[in-house]
């Protein structure tokens, strides 16, 4: 996982949103007309800027996202507003992380109509601060039937979690080993990677793959070049040494594309190893 730095880009993350609330704004009716989240998750400004700060990896399991397929995840839920003291709890409780402070964020999931909203603090639900890039969270299961599984924000919904990205010790906290497991302490971050579902056995099994990739020596230009090739993936399969069912899966077309979309693990595996 990478560290996701919310400062560095504050200035122009404001800027879009501000300009974006402002096209809301209705000087006749002298209130905000459709100014909501749904709207700006089409904003294709913003979703570039985030997008650039995680240069273009998912917030939680470091797929490269494809740009059409870009998901804006809320650090604090959407859903989290009202009187209840347990939601409002919860709401001081992601305080602690990142650059969710009160001069920025406050907690409103509606965007009051009538207030002309100038300068940040801005509503939890379009506040800069709090949004991060993620991907779909889905991911091709293999098999005839194409299943799909669930991860990320896709599986998370509105639970209660501890956002890694914005731990900035993150590369020490959670690391990756050759068998594609997460190693991390269970007892403070378990319950998270496992809300975000980041042990799923594709996951795992694309994880090991790229590592073996590493210790075989394949670089990055062949791999690329073996979605296209199939002898070139096929001599890639033969050296990796793996079960006949691992090696049927990746055979697929549309197995390998989501394989070369987790191509950061090449990277991190490469550095890991000292090559
Ligand atoms: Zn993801």
């Amino acid at each position: 996982m990478q560290f996701i730095n919310k400062y560095q880009n504050r200035k122009k993350g404001h800027r879009i949103i501000k300009s974006f609330i402002k096209e809301h704004w209705d000087d006749d009716c002298q209130k905000y007309v459709n100014l909501d989240y749904d709207e700006l998750k089409r904003c294709k400004k913003f979703q570039h800027l985030l997008l650039n700060e995680q240069q273009g990896y998912c917030c939680y399991c470091m797929r490269k996202i494809p740009p059409t397929d870009v998901t804006l995840e809320h650090v604090i839920p959407r859903n989290l507003g009202g009187d209840d003291e347990k939601k409002k709890k919860e709401f001081k409780y992601y305080m602690q992380f990142g650059y969710l402070k009160p001069r920025r964020i406050y907690y409103s999931p509606q965007i009051p109509a009538s207030l002309k909203l100038h300068t940040p603090p801005y509503p939890h639900s379009i506040a800069y601060e709090n949004l991060v890039a993620s991907c779909n969270g889905r991911i091709y299961d293999g098999g005839s039937k194409c299943q799909l599984h669930a991860c990320c924000n896709n599986f998370r919904g509105n639970e209660k979690i501890i956002p890694l990205f914005f731990l900035p010790r993150i590369s020490q906290i959670v690391q990756y080993e050759k068998d594609g497991a997460l190693t991390y302490d269970e007892e403070k971050y378990g319950a998270s990677i496992d809300l975000l579902n980041l042990r799923h056995p594709t996951l795992f099994f694309i994880r090991k793959i790229w590592a073996s990739i590493v210790t075989k020596d394949i670089n990055m230009s062949q791999v690329k070049s073996a979605l296209e090739d199939e002898k070139i993936r096929q001599n890639i399969i033969d050296d990796l040494d793996i079960p006949r069912a691992d090696e049927n899966k990746l055979k697929l077309d549309m197995y390998w594309k989501l394989f070369l979309e987790f191509h950061w693990f090449y990277y991190y595996f490469t550095n890991k190893s000292g090559k």
